[in-house]
């Protein structure tokens, strides 16, 4: 989607900082992070929301999983314990509409979330 700033992430038209890339997935580092590790992981291809995924994306989705579980690995994360999280329209928080699974770790996660 040609305004999507996640699209042109993906892309390389304007500047991540990118820990992982395959053809259907990019990582790359939170510009505000909320925790020592955040990295947010989105499908190349255009999603809105979480709520526009099809049958057809559930090998896409187990995906972005695996590469969050690989990067949370990479960084130290996956005994000491990480979160992900997909925020999905106004009340979930969504703030980019173009779905990416936040990889959150380095303290100690609260609950309920705010
Ligand atoms: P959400 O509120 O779940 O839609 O999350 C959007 C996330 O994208 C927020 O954590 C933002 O800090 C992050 N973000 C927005 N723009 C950029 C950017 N250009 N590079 C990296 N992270 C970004």
């Amino acid at each position: 989607m040609s305004d999507c700033i996640f699209c042109k992430i993906a892309a390389g038209e304007i500047p991540a900082e990118k820990v992982y890339e395959d053809d259907q997935v990019v990582g790359f580092r939170d510009l505000n992070p909320q925790a020592p590790v955040h990295v947010l992981l989105i499908p190349r291809r255009h999603i809105t929301t979480l709520n526009d995924l099809t049958e057809a994306d559930e090998a896409l989705v187990g995906h972005l999983f695996r590469v969050a579980a690989r990067i949370a690995a990479d960084e130290g994360l996956a005994e000491r314990g990480y979160r992900t999280v997909m925020n999905c329209n106004a009340e979930g928080g969504q703030t980019v509409f173009h779905i990416h699974l936040h990889l959150l770790g380095g303290r100690q996660m609260t609950w309920p979330p705010g």
